[in-house]
C-alpha cells in the first residue's frame, strides 16, 4: 500500500456538504461523479497527496443511504492506494483478511476498488484502490 489515497464521509446531501467541506479544507471541490453501479454521487477534494471523498446515496436502497439512516452522517471508509490490486488482495487473503469484494470493481475517480470486511479490520471499512492507467 503506497499511501492513504482518500478518506470517505457518508453524507445526506452533497449540496449541503460540498460548501461545508470547501470552507473546512480551504480548497474547492474539484470533481463530482455519479457511480451508478454503487448508487452514489461522489465529490472530491484534494488535501496534499490524499483526498477527501463525500458520498451521497442516490436511492434509498444504496448502501450509503442505509448507512446514513442507521448511523447518521460520518466517516465511512479509508482507502489505501495500491500499485497492483490483485497482488495486494492475494497477500491480504493469505494473511487471513476477509473481503466484501475481492474482484476489483469500477470505482469513482478512475479507480479499480476492493473492500475489506470491517469485521477483519477492527471495525473500519477499508478500500484498496488502484488508479486505472490511461493507455
Ligand atoms: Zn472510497
Amino acid at each position: 500500500m503506497n499511501r492513504i489515497e482518500h478518506i470517505a464521509f457518508a453524507v445526506s446531501s452533497l449540496k449541503d456538504s460540498i460548501p461545508l467541506f470547501e470552507k473546512l479544507l480551504g480548497t474547492p471541490c474539484y470533481k463530482t461523479e455519479e457511480v451508478a453501479t454503487e448508487k452514489v454521487n461522489t465529490a472530491f477534494f484534494k488535501t496534499g497527496e490524499s483526498k477527501i471523498e463525500l458520498l451521497e446515496g442516490t436511492d434509498p436502497s444504496s448502501v450509503i443511504a442505509a448507512f446514513v439512516n442507521k448511523k447518521g452522517e460520518g466517516m465511512h471508509h479509508i482507502a489505501f492506494g495500491v500499485d497492483d490490486i490483485e497482488a495486494e488482495v492475494k497477500r491480504l487473503k493469505e494473511a487471513g483478511f476477509v473481503f466484501i469484494n475481492e474482484d476489483p470493481r469500477p470505482g469513482a475517480d478512475n479507480k479499480r476498488v476492493c473492500f475489506l470486511h470491517p469485521k477483519s479490520t477492527n471495525g473500519v471499512l477499508i478500500e484498496l484502490c488502484q488508479e486505472i492507467s490511461n493507455p
